[in-house]
């Protein structure tokens, strides 16, 4: 692969070091011209362009292109929605082919949004499930302990903070011989490692494409129905745009065939425009190769780090296979330190109560930055450069 070509597919600002891929994806350049162009569309084509431009036709095709990067056969993922709507949609899906079983099982690892999902479809249902959280370490356990009761083993792949990742295939596995379904939450794995569903037998995946995707801010999330089980699901959230025949305008509701049935509202079109030529880019990436490279520049980072700044500790598993493409060290005063990093150009983001984050995207970072990364930080933990009023501000969003 060439790096230094996929770079400049990017609009990175000069003096900026961008860490912070995993939040929210830099900008493709091909995204401007993409988005012009279905503004034209808008503009001249106005509603015939549903048909013309082939809007309505895009949930479905852009599913298949992201699938390829999960290891989803066509016709099993679609995209639309957040990521916590298609977090509810999975979740209750997966609990209506369990009727009877009571316990989810998640982590406390597992993103906040996930849960809150879980705890608000579980009071809407009212039917008395429960939502159980293991330690990450402790997962295989819970399911054992579970038993017959788990309905659902619902995780992140790779947790939201430490970057630590979870053995899909094994805990899948074994969720599967309890008789229960897992769904696996894939926001820090979609184009930040190789990921098989097929093949790790996932019953449910959802992801979003804002991250390490690069489809910009509010880009439509993704969900991927196993491909035997696509035309049984319950849709759950039973929108027109899901129904067998939207514009036949009939009273009740009947799904539609596959992954469609997915689908709840009208797509966000300027979104798919830029999630589009985002995805052009990925249909240059070997994975194996990108996820070697992402290896190497975090194994990098922790090593200059743990050179440099001994007030750090590393908080991400130290072995490369362990963890997603970030890494992430404590500070008690990491909220400050990041703010003083920033400050200097160097966007990472924190996370409470303690950790710095940092994303490594090889589609885009270099040596260059890492190791830029490190000196700053090495500099402001050694000046104190962090510790003044105006980076102990919290702002709304970290
Ligand atoms: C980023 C992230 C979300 C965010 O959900 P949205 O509905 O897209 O805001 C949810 N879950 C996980 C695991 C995430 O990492």
């Amino acid at each position: 692969m060439d790096w230094d070509a996929t770079r400049a597919l990017f609009e990175l600002s000069e003096g900026v070091i961008y860490l912070d891929g995993n939040s929210l994806g830099p900008m493709p350049k091909a995204a401007r011209a993409a988005m012009a162009r279905v503004q034209d569309e808008w503009s001249q084509q106005l509603i015939r362009g549903w048909n013309r431009c082939g809007w309505m036709a895009q949930p479905a095709a852009l599913g298949d292109r992201i699938g390829r990067l999960i290891g989803a056969p066509p016709g099993t993922t679609v995209i639309g929605d957040t990521l916590s709507v298609k977090v509810h949609q999975a979740l209750a899906a997966a609990l209506a082919l369990r009727p009877g079983r009571r316990v989810i099982l998640s982590d406390t690892g597992n993103f906040p949004s996930d849960l809150y999902m879980a705890e608000g479809l579980i009071e809407a249902l009212g039917q008395g499930h429960e939502l159980r959280l293991a330690e990450p370490e402790g997962v295989a356990e819970a399911i054992e302990a579970a038993g017959d009761d788990l309905a659902v083993l619902m995780l992140t792949e790779v947790d939201y903070r430490t970057g630590r990742r979870h053995d899909m295939p094994k805990l899948t596995a074994q969720a599967h011989a309890a008789g229960a379904l897992a769904i696996w939450d894939l926001a820090h794995s979609a184009g930040a490692l190789p990921v098989d569903v097929a093949g790790g037998g996932a019953d449910f995946a959802v992801g979003c494409t804002y991250k390490y995707l690069n489809a910009g801010p509010g880009a439509p999330a993704f969900i991927h129905a196993r491909p035997d089980l696509v035309d049984e699901v319950s849709p759950a959230l039973s929108g027109w745009l899901g129904h067998a025949a939207p514009f036949a305008f009939e009273q009740g509701y009947r799904p539609g065939a596959g992954i469609e049935r997915m689908r709840v509202g009208t797509p966000p079109v300027l979104q798919m425009a830029a999630l589009g030529a985002a995805l052009d880019i990925w249909d240059t990436v070997g994975m194996d190769a990108l996820r070697a490279r992402s290896i190497a520049l975090c194994d990098r980072f922790i090593a200059g780090v743990e050179a440099s700044c001994p007030a750090l500790t590393l908080a991400s598993p130290r072995e490369g296979a362990r963890r997603g493409s970030q890494v992430s060290f404590r500070h008690p005063e990491g909220y400050a330190v990041m703010q003083a990093l920033i400050a200097r150009g160097v966007i990472g983001d924190f996370r409470a109560p303690d950790i710095l984050r940092f994303g490594f995207t090889p589609l885009y970072t270099s040596e260059g930055d890492v190791d830029g990364a490190v000196r700053h930080l090495a500099e402001i933990l050694r000046t104190g450069e962090w510790d003044t009023p105006e980076h102990r501000a919290r702002a709304a969003v970290t």
